[in-house]
């Protein structure tokens, strides 16, 4: 028994009844969404979406990295995205704490040392929000293209509220 049967038969079952071939690549609706890696957030659910119409790029707690940047470039320039949302969530594990507290409940958790790791964390959601939305503002093969909004998740309603305009 394999690590990875259970999903490969999954999607055995899925792909018998798969109906959409031949979609090209563009985001229909010209929207992208960063957010966090978090299980409970269904990201085209959430926004009423499916197919063809959104690119998705998911990163620890929503932060805009570099690779993040390059994804928006790229979804920008040549898929059609016009509205970017930038979007954190409530009960985030990369808001409980700063980096220090992240790296030290890896330690207490399995005793690995993830010193050196640079993840981001911060409890001020806000704070980081504008500065991952500024970030891309900032930028003008992202930013003359594209609105960019600031959006807060609730995992316990299903309810998205825009915090920065
Ligand atoms: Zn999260």
């Amino acid at each position: 028994m394999g690590a990875f049967d259970d999903l490969l038969a999954n999607n055995r079952a899925y792909a018998e009844t798969f109906d959409h071939p031949g979609l090209d690549s563009a985001a229909h609706s010209g929207v992208l969404m960063i957010t966090c890696m978090d299980t409970r957030i269904l990201t085209h659910e959430i926004l009423g979406l499916t197919f063809g119409d959104a690119n998705i790029i998911r990163t620890p707690g929503g932060r805009v990295a570099r690779s993040t940047v390059a994804g928006c470039i790229v979804a920008v320039q040549l898929l059609g995205v016009r509205r970017i949302m930038v979007t954190q969530h409530s009960r985030c594990a990369m808001a409980s704490g700063d980096d220090a507290a992240i790296i030290q409940r890896i330690r207490d958790t399995s005793g690995a040392d993830a010193s050196k790791i640079r993840f981001g964390a911060c409890p001020d959601q806000l704070r980081t929000m504008q500065t991952d939305v500024d970030r891309l503002r900032k930028n003008p093969l992202v930013a003359d293209q594209a609105t960019i909004g600031g959006f807060f998740y609730d995992v316990d309603t299903g309810r998205l509220t825009q915090w920065i305009k």
